[in-house]
């Protein structure tokens, strides 16, 4: 018995490969207390209450249960509460160790990263702090675990035989809120042991990083790398899955747009603004069949609006950069705190010597294109080229990408054509 979603996982995986369900029964009669004495039924870490065995005269599990198939424990899975409405997100810039080999480390380190302009003089945090005081630090953007069992004499062969993997830290926040130009910045790492000493990273037998994103030379770090962390940001919606979409049946949707809401950036753009918000709808449109008809008046199917981040709508959006819009089945909410721009206007690369972040803006019909394939019911796509994958990207001169095949057969699907 596991937290809930591991739970799933290993579910699934017993009925992809039955041949393991023995192996996990022979690792769960071997748990024993604490004292090395078999100790059933409290187990090592005694009963895992709240959690009873209702169907079993409400008898407590304990760690024996540990990987049970999920059916001997006469349990069902609850449902899941509601996901939140999926969110695209700026694409992310990482701290990139690419092929972490287990084998090659000293220990399983815990990695400390911190992000500075390279430009300018920067005090590095010493190995003779805390842990603690490393994630005080305003350079300090996050940290990664890299787990293994190194017990002398009785390491993990699973970990040893495992291949090399790539492990990443989001440094966009950090880099934002230092105000670093990306194309200037720098890396640096220190690394935590189980005995929560600090080391220099170069002591551990780990990769240096590379820092990996838009706007940079090494701004490939895989796609599914990418896109990956995307879908765990955003709850892992599938492309398709889930009930058909509220619309089947439908020949024409209508929308509006709340044109009073538009930001600061987008100001007297209006007509380009309901220019780009149609290209965002001609793709679905000839995906579908469907006519989407603008009505400025009276009852319509979706609106679409700007909405902002203030003291009396703190949880709606996260400020400029991170999610930049949400949608529902009958709205498409774009975050007003970005900086806007309308297809056809110049490339949007931050020039030499402006401040990066402040010129950091993103193409509203690319967005307006993927929020509409949620209006439709359509989740999140793992191809990073999909344009239901949860990081903005876009076409020539900030139009929408074609949709590609996996996004038309969602849609089509989804709408029962
Ligand atoms: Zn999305």
């Amino acid at each position: 018995m596991h937290h809930c979603n591991v739970e799933r996982l290993f579910t699934a995986y017993l009925a992809l490969n039955p041949d393991s369900e023995a192996e996990m029964r022979d690792w769960a009669r071997a748990q024993r207390n604490a004292n090395g004495t078999a100790g059933f039924p409290d187990g090592v870490w005694g009963p895992y209450l709240p959690f009873v065995n209702h169907a079993a005269g409400g008898r407590t599990f304990t760690a024996r249960d540990s990987f049970l198939p999920s059916a001997t424990l006469n349990f069902r899975f609850d449902d899941r509460p509601a996901a939140p409405p999926p969110r695209m997100r700026e694409p992310p810039y990482l701290a990139f160790f690419g092929d972490v080999d287990v084998t090659k480390l000293k220990f399983p380190p815990t990695l400390y990263v911190f992000v500075f302009d390279g430009t300018a003089p920067f005090e590095p945090p010493k190995t003779s702090g805390t842990a603690t005081a490393l994630v005080a630090h305003a350079n300090f953007a996050g940290f990664v675990s890299v787990f293994f069992i190194d017990k002398p004499g009785r390491p993990c062969e699973n970990c040893l035989l495992g291949e090399a993997f790539d492990v990443e830290v989001d440094v966009t926040d950090a880099l934002r809120r230092n105000r670093i130009d990306p194309r200037k910045a720098k890396l640096f790492v220190l690394a935590e042991d189980r005995e929560r000493q600090l080391h220099p990273l170069a002591d551990t037998g780990a990769p240096t990083p590379a820092l990996v994103g838009p706007y940079l030379a090494n701004s490939l770090a895989t796609a599914a790398d990418v896109v990956t962390a995307g879908l765990t940001n955003d709850g892992g919606n599938e492309l398709a899955a889930g009930a058909p979409s509220v619309y089947a049946g439908r020949e024409v949707i209508t929308y509006r747009v709340d044109l009073s809401s538009l930001p600061t950036s987008l100001r007297n753009k209006d007509d380009s603004v309901l220019d780009d918000v149609s290209m965002a709808f001609a793709g679905w449109e000839a995906a579908t069949g469907i006519d989407f008809e603008r009505k400025d008046r009276g009852e319509v199917d979706v609106v679409l609006g700007f909405s902002n981040h203030s003291a009396s709508n703190a949880y709606r959006f996260d400020g400029a950069g991170g999610a930049l819009a949400k949608a529902t089945s009958t709205s498409v909410l774009f975050d007003s705190a970005e900086r806007w721009a309308v297809s056809g206007e110049a490339a949007l690369a931050p020039a030499d010597g402006a401040d990066f972040w402040e010129s950091v803006a993103f193409y509203l019909a690319p967005v307006a294109q993927h929020e509409i394939g949620h209006v439709l019911g359509l989740g999140h796509s793992e191809v990073a080229s999909d344009v239901m994958a949860p990081y903005y990207h876009f076409g020539p001169k900030g139009a929408p990408p074609a949709l590609t095949k996996n996004d038309v057969a969602a849609v089509r699907a989804k709408l029962g054509l």
